[in-house]
């Protein structure tokens, strides 16, 4: 039993970590769980039961101690904080065997099968109405139940791991080992090396042990006296390893005194990445297994020969990891061979370091003839689903099985997504992420553009999004790179152009509370959302008595348009201010970097161009009484209301030339008050153009055009836009 109150899970979103938030939160304590890619629907989910889904690693409260995933080494900077203090940092599956010590544990363990065996255990006993608690590693399909739950029973079932070696702090009441093979061989050296830990697994078992019948592990429970051994029968060729599970189920079933009949688990729903069907059409289905390990491997492919031997076999897989890969390479080949088509994936490292002897090539190398031949490594999504095509030989029906436990899921369901969206990726992109948002997020397609922006002109963006928070920005952002959609930020719209025609691709923007944060730090520092408008932080910045914002008051923009466009007036500009920032780079990863380490200019900065700008850290001049700030903004809205016009427009237009102000030089050449179309420039300011109301983008673009042939004529300078085109080049139009 447990005496803490609160915890912190780090490395939270992995399947073993979820289920034990969900029966920590069921007994009582208060939760925190953080990790750097919280996915959907897990983050929704945890949300729903109460856990406090954490965006930084620092928690709200201070824990009583900090259970780590098996994803997140010892040695992690997140841990970093609780080695220097009292605050015990345990093993998933360490402090898993504490939270249940006192409890009758089932144990399902094995290497081959158990998630879906204690899924179907769970099921089938939910059934009976017997009362347990319960922790599984997978999702059950549609959600149906959850993957934990707390119960005042007496009796919990576990799905007990045996990779990382906390196994060893378990002493079940009852064990189902369903299998012993030589896996995880980074831990477990030799064969026998896991054997034993199966054995003294045996030895700590207080009552019953369950074993398939005429197996391996009957020899290591031999030493076993005054315990319960019973065994359930298996096919041994595995065409239909359901049965053998359900068997299983059974057999512990029995040791309970509990009869299952063969329909108890007709409406059982299955587990995500388990033998899940995508897409079933007449002629392809399309299919995702979690297998790999060559025994895996063999059971799942022959089982799907055997469901549908006209269908040519398309199989697609990923190795996971560098290590299982070096030791088994052969073992993999030859179970591969039974394909008609091999799609290969890069090794998928899950946290191994490079490795040469485990690439994938490793096994191509031991592929029979037929198959090395044809046999071909991807990184390209877009190659992959051009390449799979129907099987060569004619046969116009096939099955396509992504197989792996990688990311390969990811390229599972966007294959699928790209066959239901009819080869088009602009659909498939919408279908991929239907289900992959949380319900806050806000995912749209044909979005009129014009009046989010000030200029308020412009076509429709093909998509546009308002993501609710940074996972699902990154998942936007991932869909995109996978189906090669082009993506452009928008914040304000303040310095923007769109198009007649629209925009092709994914629009977002940061909108929501989300990403408006606005908070103090410290004395002299601030941290700020990119969706922040640049008004609210001004008058934050004002009312803390922060002096150094009062320039950001008549600027229209949010931070995030600040940033790109290094924006600035009466001589001080957005980086300034900066600590940090953090950046979404385009591979997918965050990088907080200092403002000192940026590349910035006159209205640029590299990064927020390169990346998406997420948050800063910014810092005042120092402290000012609060009347005397709003006096300088008082005296900065006065001199931008003389100089500048208050209709639709998009600020200045051009940048300034190094001598001379733009505004001036059109000035010069007679240029206030051109028209084209409903565009025209202002009287008040030569860099604005205004929209009267009925200005199309053709008609600002074709006056943009105008301006600079007719400055270029008279001065020889030539005038350079500031304004952005969304998803144009502006070498488009000016020559
Ligand atoms: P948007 O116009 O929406 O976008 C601008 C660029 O930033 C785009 O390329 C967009 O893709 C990118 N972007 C947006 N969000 C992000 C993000 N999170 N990460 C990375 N890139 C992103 N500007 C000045 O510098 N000084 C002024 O004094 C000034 N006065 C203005 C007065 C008026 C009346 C108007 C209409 C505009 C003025 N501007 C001025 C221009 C504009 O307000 C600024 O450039 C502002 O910073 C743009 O912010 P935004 O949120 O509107 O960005």
């Amino acid at each position: 039993m447990i005496d803490i109150e609160k915890v912190l899970l780090v490395g939270a979103s992995g399947m073993g970590m979820v289920p034990l938030a969900l029966y920590l939160k069921g007994l009582g304590l208060s939760v925190e769980a953080y990790d750097d890619n919280f996915k959907e629907p897990i983050r929704t989910i945890l949300k729903n039961k109460g856990i406090t889904v954490l965006t930084e690693s620092v928690p709200l409260n201070k824990p009583d101690c900090v259970i780590r995933s098996s994803a997140v080494n010892e040695k992690s900077e997140i841990l970093k904080p609780w080695l220097k203090t009292k605050v015990p940092i345990y093993r998933r599956g360490d402090f898993l065997a504490k939270a249940t010590s006192g409890k009758k544990v089932i144990a399902v363990v094995g290497s081959h099968g158990k998630t879906t065996t204690s899924a179907m255990l769970v099921w089938a006993l939910k059934k009976k109405n017997f009362s347990f608690s319960y922790l599984i590693g997978g999702m059950f399909l549609e959600n149906s139940i959850l993957p934990g739950e707390y119960n005042e029973s007496e009796w919990v079932i576990l799905e007990v791991d045996e990779s990382d070696g906390t196994i060893d702090s378990f002493s079940p009441e009852i064990t189902l080992a369903l299998n012993c093979d030589w896996d995880h061989v980074d831990l477990y050296k030799s064969k026998d090396s896991i054997n034993n830990v199966f054995k003294s697994l045996f030895e700590r078992t207080k009552d019953t042990i369950v074993i398939p019948k005429g197996s391996n592990l009957e020899k290591l429970t031999s030493g076993e006296s005054g315990k319960t051994i019973h065994t359930f029968p298996v096919k041994k060729k595995l065409k239909n390893y359901f049965k053998n599970n359900f068997s299983a189920v059974c057999a512990v079933g029995r040791s309970l005194g509990i009869e299952f009949d063969s329909h108890c688990l007709d409406d059982f729903p299955g587990l995500a990445r388990r033998e899940n069907i995508l897409f079933h059409a007449n002629n392809r289905i399309i299919v995702e297994d979690y297998a790999h390990h060559p025994t895996e491997i063999n059971a799942f492919l022959s089982r799907r020969r055997n469901l549908f031997p006209e269908h040519a076999m398309q199989v697609v897989f990923q190795p996971h990891r560098y290590s299982r890969t070096h030791a088994l390479a052969k073992e993999f080949a030859e179970e591969l061979s039974i394909a008609d088509d091999l799609y290969l994936l890069p090794t998928y490292a899950a946290f191994e370091r490079f490795n040469s002897n485990g690439t994938v090539e490793c096994i191509m190398a031991h592929l029979p003839p037929r198959l090395r031949k044809r046999a071909k490594v991807y990184s390209d999504f877009k190659v992959l689903c051009d390449s799979l095509l129907p099987h060569e030989n004619g046969n116009l029906k096939d099955q396509v099985l992504f197989i792996g436990a990688g990311d390969i899921e990811k390229w599972a369901h966007c294959f699928a997504a790209w066959e239901n969206g009819q080869q088009d990726k602009l659909k498939a992109f919408g279908i991929y992420l239907k289900n992959k948002l949380s319900s806050e997020t806000h995912l749209v397609e044909n979005e009129p553009m014009a009046n989010r922006t000030t200029m308020g002109v412009g076509g429709n963006a093909r998509w546009y999004a308002e993501p609710a928070n940074t996972e699902d920005l990154k998942s936007l952002v991932d869909a995109c790179n996978q189906f090669s959609i082009q993506r452009s930020m928008i914040g304000r719209g303040s310095n923007l152009i769109i198009p007649d025609d629209g925009y092709g691709g994914l629009v977002i923007r940061l909108k929501g509370s989300f990403w408006k944060e606005i908070s103090k730090r410290s004395d002299n520092s601030i941290i700020v959302g990119a969706g922040a408008k640049l008004k609210e932080i001004c008058g934050f910045a004002c009312n803390n008595e922060m002096q150094g914002f009062e320039f950001l008051e008549g600027i229209p923009g949010t931070l995030g348009g600040a940033l790109r466009m290094n924006a600035g007036a009466m001589g001080w500009e957005t980086f300034d201010l900066v600590e940090w920032v953090s950046f979404l780079m385009p591979d997918g990863e965050i990088r907080q970097i200092p403002g000192t380490d940026l590349n910035v200019g006159y209205r640029y900065c590299r990064e927020a161009y390169e990346g998406i700008a997420l948050r800063a850290m910014l810092k005042s001049e120092g402290k000012l009484n609060h009347r005397k700030i709003r006096n300088v903004i008082d005296m900065l809205a006065k001199r931008r209301r003389a100089a500048q016009p208050r209709k639709a427009s998009a600020g200045c237009i051009f940048r300034n030339p190094d001598d001379i102000s733009a505004g001036l030089l059109i000035e010069q050449v007679g240029l206030k008050g051109e028209r084209e179309g409903g565009a025209y420039i202002s009287s008040k300011h030569g860099n604005f153009i205004i929209n009267n109301g009925n200005a199309t983008a053709e008609e600002i673009i074709s006056l943009i055009q105008r301006v600079r042939e007719r400055v270029r004529e008279s001065s020889g300078k030539i005038l350079e836009p500031e304004v952005t085109l969304l998803g144009k080049s502006w070498d488009e139009f000016l020559s």
